[in-house]
């Protein structure tokens, strides 16, 4: 990692790292690109509000701060992991590439200014996505890794020499005592994908839940890619019963609070009435009879007007609380507007 690089640049490339895929699809899909990007005809998006970003990261590209006591969190204003400092070792809690060595680094400063044991003894991982754990290998075999049970057989199945698979695995519940500390692991249920769990530190006042709630910011693109729509629209309310003030969500440059989560519950809400509306507001009958036997074309085109109709009054009571309303919201609302349909049944006529 060269350091000649400031840190705007350098988060910059955190992000792009995380759509680093998407030119690779675009020529498959098109065989050439017809036009190379060019930042002047790319479409304009409302400001973000300033209350979405948080603290500048250095020149090395993290930010590492306490969360309560000797819990700690580091981030490239994109990814999050959290760490907290024992008498006996430290135990992280994921390991995102895209921060990779900075991890040890952000560590060793805390470790150094506390006089505490810098080595790294056990890391707890959320679920087994490799944007959160790419970097678990960094810290060798001797750490004694920790996740659920699906998080294990995921993994062994990807086989993935950068995500070794937990030595320590739980179904539902599991304590984690290291160096006189606490940590609650629970299963409650597939949401995000179906091995993500919740990591509760009772001692410090604090929720871990990755990949649902991304503070003051709207989803990623198609509501997280979330592989569990029904559990992740639930999964707050599950967050929201445990006793904590601050809140790690493994996304963007900020901690979360209850308020958060709170606001984060309505928008999900309001997409939910929107669809609803919309799958008995919007007539179908233009779409057929402009498209004939292209019924792929007639259905792409009513679906597009029924997430119209129903993200145009969220995105503006949005715009200005929650960051990128008006990016991500319409993909959101899409795959919601399929869950309503296909997993509640809601706008199925049966013939008759
Ligand atoms: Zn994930």
């Amino acid at each position: 990692m060269s350091t000649n690089c400031g840190p705007n640049r350098r988060s910059f490339l955190a992000r792009s790292a995380a759509v680093a895929a998407v030119p690779a699809v675009a020529a498959l899909a098109g065989g050439v690109l017809a036009e190379p990007a060019s930042a002047d005809t790319l479409p304009d998006y409302a400001p973000i509000p300033k209350s979405a970003l948080g603290p500048a990261v250095n020149a090395q590209g993290y930010f590492v701060g306490r969360v309560e006591k000797n819990l700690y969190w580091v981030t490239d204003a994109t990814y999050q992991a959290a760490f907290l400092t024992t008498r006996d070792g430290v135990v992280l809690f994921d390991a995102p590439p895209t921060i990779g060595h900075n991890l040890q680094r952000a560590i060793d400063e805390v470790a150094s200014a506390n006089g505490v044991p810098n080595k790294v003894t056990h890391i707890v991982y959320s679920h087994h996505h490799a944007d959160h754990l790419g970097a678990s290998s960094l810290f060798g075999r001797g750490v004694t890794r920790i996740g659920q049970a699906g998080t294990r057989r995921l993994l062994a199945q990807e086989n993935d020499p950068a995500r070794p698979v937990p030595d320590i695995t739980f179904d539902t519940r599991y304590t984690l005592r290291v160096g006189g500390e606490r940590i609650e692991l629970a299963w409650h249920g597939t949401n995000h994908t179906p091995d993500n769990s919740y990591i509760h530190f009772p001692d410090h006042d604090t929720l871990m839940l990755v990949d649902i709630l991304l503070p003051r910011w709207v989803p990623f693109d198609s509501f997280n890619l979330n592989e569990d729509v029904p559990g992740s629209i639930a999964a707050p309310a599950t967050a929201m019963a445990y006793p904590w003030k601050h809140f790690i969500g493994g996304h963007m440059g900020r901690l979360g609070t209850r308020d958060d989560m709170t606001v984060y519950q309505h928008y999900v809400d309001d997409i939910i009435a929107g669809v609803k509306q919309a799958l008995v507001a919007v007539d179908p009958t233009p779409f057929f009879a402009r498209y004939g036997d292209n019924s792929w074309a007639a259905v792409q085109q009513y679906q597009k007007a029924q997430v119209d109709y129903a993200t145009g009054p969220v995105i503006k009571k949005y715009l200005g609380v929650l960051a990128a309303a008006d990016v991500y919201t319409a993909s959101t609302a899409f795959v919601i507007l399929e869950s309503i349909r296909l997993d509640l049944g809601v706008g199925s006529q049966v013939h008759a």
